[in-house]
């Protein structure tokens, strides 16, 4: 397990060993902290049959079947669409209401549970009222915001993050030492299987080229490169937009004049607002005209 991870595995260790672990757990955190692989490794320990301090054995058959990803009691709900619809949802309460076929726990995991429907989370509240002793759902989300309240009101909710201590940054030494390098690797550094995974993606360039684009204090660059990239992936317009609100605030420590903030963030706004709700919109313009605001407010 991640190192960062061990005192919630131990936490839920305890409660299981005392019968009071919850049925329904909400695990909210920022991507890239590990919330996926912890509900992953819970439920695998769930469903061990030697499992110690809520870590699978390994070898058992439920650890086999699990390995293989073919375990009939573990059902992890497919997030791959934008939002995720009723029919996944009620397929929770057939799966949990047949007796587990290998005889133990079932579980459910719930990837981007804020991506359910309204007529889902309707459905999920259903099945949460009626628990079922031998089932444990983990719902997975960014944060608690865009959950009803009805859904977390019956979830023991638990977050996920990373502070940043020396066995993380050991642990980020060895698995993205690379992306250590970097000096936009300092605002990500809390979320380790980010930095993992733009290392193993050979993404880091490109974060950098955003990151350099804001900081290098003229917003001069190569426009073009710059719209090659933010085109790729919507996650770069997300990345950009922090690197300039960050940005922001520390020339609003250095003395940038209120009016002038408030005119830079307006345009940043405006800019995300319309990449947002205008698919195929002239990413050029948008940002020829961002870049400008921001190097004159900035100059
Ligand atoms: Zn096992």
């Amino acid at each position: 397990m991640f190192p960062w991870l061990e005192a919630l595995v131990n936490q839920y260790a305890n409660q299981h060993q005392q019968h009071r672990l919850h049925h329904a757990h909400l695990l909210y955190g920022e991507q890239g902290t590990g919330k996926r692989a912890l509900a992953q490794s819970l439920c695998e320990a769930l469903l061990c049959e030697k499992s110690v301090n809520m870590q699978p054995c390994g070898h058992c058959k439920g650890c086999k079947l699990n390995q293989a990803g073919t375990h009939p009691d573990l059902m992890v709900i497919s997030d791959e669409g934008s939002s995720i619809g009723v029919d996944a949802i009620r397929a929770i309460g057939d799966f949990i209401v047949h007796s587990a076929q290998q005889g133990g726990a079932k579980c459910v995991i719930v990837p981007n549970a804020q991506r359910m429907t309204v007529a889902a989370s309707n459905a999920l509240l259903k099945t949460l009222e009626e628990p079922n002793n031998a089932c444990y759902i983990w719902l997975l989300a960014p944060s608690t915001a865009n959950l009803p309240a009805t859904i977390l009101s019956r979830c023991a909710k638990q977050q996920v993050n990373v502070v940043v201590e020396p066995r993380v940054l050991g642990w980020l030494q060895e698995h993205a030492g690379e992306a250590l390098k970097y000096e936009f690797s300092g605002m990500y550094q809390s979320q380790p299987l980010l930095l993992r995974h733009w290392q193993e993606n050979d993404e880091l360039e490109k974060i950098q080229a955003l990151y350099q684009t804001v900081y290098n204090e003229q917003m001069n660059t190569d426009e073009q490169k710059l719209v090659d990239i933010l085109t790729q992936n919507s996650q770069y317009i997300a990345i950009f937009r922090l690197f300039i609100s960050q940005y922001l605030l520390h020339k609003s420590y250095q003395g940038l004049a209120f009016d002038a903030l408030e005119r830079c963030n307006a345009q940043l706004k405006q800019f995300s607002e319309h990449l947002v709700q205008t698919p195929g919109i002239n990413m050029t313009l948008a940002l020829s005209q961002l870049l400008r605001v921001l190097k004159q407010e900035l100059a």
